[in-house]
């Protein structure tokens, strides 16, 4: 049984992750919802955007000038200006004669006899005509974006399966969709688990821990567009666990544990998981923090299989661990094409200790200056360090060494950082 399978290294489990990720985006079946704009942010599309007229709808001129012919404008001799063109009117003045031109502010449609904008700080104005400035040279096409140019009518602006940031709430607007189709946000049952674990609200006693990870779990699903369902504490307890497993995996689209993974006398999830016919996928990955993690499919009867993770109870390795693994499956349920963890690279400051057999995640705060950003590991106590992990806005990354040897990355190296 793979229960027992060794770790696998972070880019297998990495692409095992990605393979049911791209699996579980084309099931479709999942359902549908008219969302109005702002409250489609940060869903997923379920329907192509499409330009409901050409954009721009006219040639736009992009600066404030004057609108004329290039030719006239090259050879030597003022011009003159005929007319005046405010954005929201389009030229009702006739036929312009030759050397003639009209003034044009931004984002007024550009008469059809003119090929070109010339910025008005690059004329001389004497009265009604204007003569471009010694040395300056206008092409025909100049400070003028031709109508269709950015997309025509009935092109997808914004494919189905894009999540809809900032950028498509712009389009969308500028396509007249005041209400848009999104994908039903998936529903995630959080499972916490631990004996040791009491809820908000409850005074912990001396020995007892407060159960973050539900929280820290339930934010992360939702700032995918996932609807978090929460349950109680479970305890460490076979028939408690599966009960629980059992009722989340009736209601919801994928089941995300916590705690309970490690090789400890009460870690039962693994037991529990495989009792009801859980399916490893793996089990462990050479990570830190977070190695115990576990995916698999829960393959209940005649129902599409069920993703599930089990990640370990350190709340940092929690953190860690839906970032990597269970955020791309989410994206994947919610609709989303092509979603993966983001990567960047960043100049190190300070040191970065590398160990072998495992890629590290540190807990670590980037710089975001315009030139030379850099990342910083913020000090901590280990994978349980919130506190530290609190004022950290991405984790950087020790590779994993070849060979038994540990090493050090110095500063000034470039590392990879995983965008929180
Ligand atoms: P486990 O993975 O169950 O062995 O737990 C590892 C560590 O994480 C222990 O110190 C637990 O007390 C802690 N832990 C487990 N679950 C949670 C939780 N839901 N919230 C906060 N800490 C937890
Ligand atoms: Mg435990």
């Amino acid at each position: 049984m793979s229960v027992a399978a060794k770790p696998l290294p972070y880019q297998e489990a990495a692409a095992i992750v990605r393979e049911q990720a791209g699996r579980l985006a084309a099931q479709g079946s999942r359902g549908r919802e008219e969302l109005s704009l702002l409250e489609a942010q940060g869903r997923v599309l379920a329907q192509d955007l499409v330009a409901d007229r050409d954009q721009p709808p006219f040639a736009r001129s992009t600066r404030d000038g004057f609108a004329g012919r290039a030719a006239e404008f090259a050879q030597a001799g003022p011009l003159e200006v005929v007319g005046l063109l405010r954005a929201g009117e389009c030229w009702t003045g006739g036929a312009v004669p030759e050397r003639g031109c009209v003034e044009i502010m931004t984002g007024a449609p550009v008469p059809a006899f003119a090929d070109c904008v010339v910025m008005v700080e690059h004329v001389e104005r004497r009265g009604t005509e204007i003569a471009l400035e010694a040395g300056r040279v206008i092409k025909a096409g100049e400070n003028v974006v031709p109508a269709g140019a950015e997309a025509s009518a009935g092109a997808v602006v914004l494919p189905e399966g894009t999540r809809l940031t900032a950028h498509g709430v712009a389009v969308a607007a500028s396509c007249g969709y005041a209400q848009v189709a999104v994908w039903r946000r998936p529903r995630v049952a959080i499972l916490s688990t631990g004996d040791e674990l009491v809820e908000l609200g409850e005074q912990p006693l001396a020995h007892q821990i407060r159960n973050s990870n539900s929280w820290t779990l339930a934010a992360q699903v939702r700032a995918l567009g996932g609807e978090p369902v929460l349950a109680p504490p479970v305890r460490d307890d076979a028939a408690a666990l599966e009960a629980a497993i059992r009722t989340a995996a009736a209601t919801c689209d994928l089941v995300v544990l916590s705690g309970g993974v490690s090789m400890g006398k009460y870690d039962l999830v693994e037991p529990a998981l495989e009792a009801l016919g859980g399916r490893f996928l793996f089990t462990g990955a050479r990570i830190q923090p977070g190695k115990p993690v576990v995916f698999g499919l829960l393959e209940g009867s005649g129902q599409a299989a069920l993703p599930f993770f089990g990640l370990p109870g350190n709340p940092v390795s929690t953190i860690v661990c839906f970032a990597l693994f269970v955020a791309p499956v989410l994206a994947a349920l919610a609709g989303e094409r092509g979603y993966a963890p983001r990567f960047v690279q960043a100049r190190l400051r300070g040191r970065l200790e590398c160990k072998p057999g495992l890629t590290r995640f540190l807990p670590a705060q980037l710089t975001h200056a315009i030139e030379g950003g850099s990342v910083e590991v913020v000090a901590w106590q280990g994978s349980g360090d919130l506190a530290a992990t609190a004022q950290a806005n991405c984790f950087a990354v020790a590779p994993e060494p070849e060979g038994q040897q540990g090493g050090v990355l110095v500063e000034g190296a470039i590392v990879s950082v995983l965008l929180a």
